[in-house]
């Protein structure tokens, strides 16, 4: 009974569950609720509104990841709805989806309660997809990646089209929810540390916790199908992954030196696409791929602002903790 191309399953028939990791990361994302109303952005408003305490490059670096984000999360939701859950047939996989378009919106509402907040334009934050070259070359990327899938005549029949399945869960968790959030995540988390605009930095690092499972439960999916079709996956297809890491990889290093061209107190523009280098191999290593660049990590404080229930009660930003259960692997 495998996990996609399965006729004989019974999409209403939770029980028995056969992929227990399907479950957990269920239970990790409801674990982690949290809506953004909850994170005051006061602080960030006075701070948006002064002309002095934010440099320019730090505006520049912030309009670009609002630019960015407010419309890489719904295209993310828009291929778990439309294409992702019309081929995954499990149950407890399905029960899963449901739960991450839920943090998807959950995520376009950041947005929404960002540009509110601050009094950003719209039609300015909205269309950055579109003007902006750095921004719109990774939404390409990912698109083109995924076109075939959404063919309505589409089926997950054949090693052919298994690849094109896989090609998209690729393109959506690997590249664009494991390799492009990441620079943003990094320069976002970096202003939190220096303390400016904090409300939307802990907006991120919530993000950044509710993604790592999404990329956890894309990458036991990718590998689930690996294991139940094998022929899938050749030396070739091996290889065409490696080069299309390789690429986002370009991109992403690409939208970070036009973010943040002059990097930020106490960081270098170059610090950023290490990074990304760096995450990409840890990416590579959860599909059982070699590794490409053999970067350290420049920000080794990542992985420690991940660790959110430690920091909120180091800063006592919140008096509610959401995690209360399981541990969860961050990177
Ligand atoms: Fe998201
Ligand atoms: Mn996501």
């Amino acid at each position: 009974m495998p996990i996609i191309n399965n006729t004989k399953t019974d999409p209403n028939k939770i029980l028995p569950m056969k992929y227990q990791w399907a479950r957990q990361h269920y239970k990790n994302g409801v674990n982690n609720n949290w809506t953004p109303e909850e994170i005051s952005m006061q602080k960030d408003v006075e701070q948006w509104k002064s002309r002095t305490v934010l440099s320019p490059t730090e505006r520049r670096l912030i309009l670009w990841n609002l630019g960015f984000f407010s419309t890489a999360e719904s295209l993310t939701a828009n291929n778990i709805v439309l294409s992702v859950y019309n081929h995954v047939t499990n149950p407890e996989a399905r029960q899963y989806l449901l739960r991450q378009a839920y943090e998807e919106a959950v995520h376009t509402d950041t947005f929404i309660y960002c540009c509110d907040t601050l009094g950003l334009d719209p039609d300015e934050i909205y269309n950055m997809y579109e003007t902006i070259p750095s921004i719109k070359e990774k939404d390409d990327f990912v698109v083109n990646l995924t076109q075939s899938v959404f063919d309505p005549n589409f089926t997950t029949d054949g090693v052919d089209n298994i690849q094109k399945f896989v090609r998209d869960l690729v393109g959506f968790y690997v590249i664009m929810e494991g390799i492009f959030f990441y620079a943003g995540f990094a320069m976002m988390l970096a202003l939190k540390r220096q303390n400016k605009m904090i409300g939307i930095g802990e907006q991120f690092e919530y993000i950044m916790r509710d993604e790592s499972i999404h990329l956890a439960f894309g990458c036991d999916l990718i590998n689930t199908i690996r294991t139940e079709f094998p022929e899938t996956w050749t030396p070739e297809f091996s290889a065409e992954i490696g080069t299309l890491i390789d690429q986002a990889v370009a991109l992403e290093q690409r939208y970070a030196y036009d973010a943040c061209p002059e990097g930020l107190l106490g960081i270098n523009a170059d610090q950023f696409a290490e990074y990304v280098e760096y995450i990409a191999d840890r990416r590579l290593e959860r599909l059982s791929l070699p590794k490409r660049y053999h970067r350290e990590n420049p920000f080794p404080w990542m992985s420690q602002s991940t660790d959110l229930s430690k920091e909120k009660n180091f800063f006592e930003t919140r008096v509610t903790e959401y995690q209360i259960g399981a541990s969860l692997e961050w990177d």
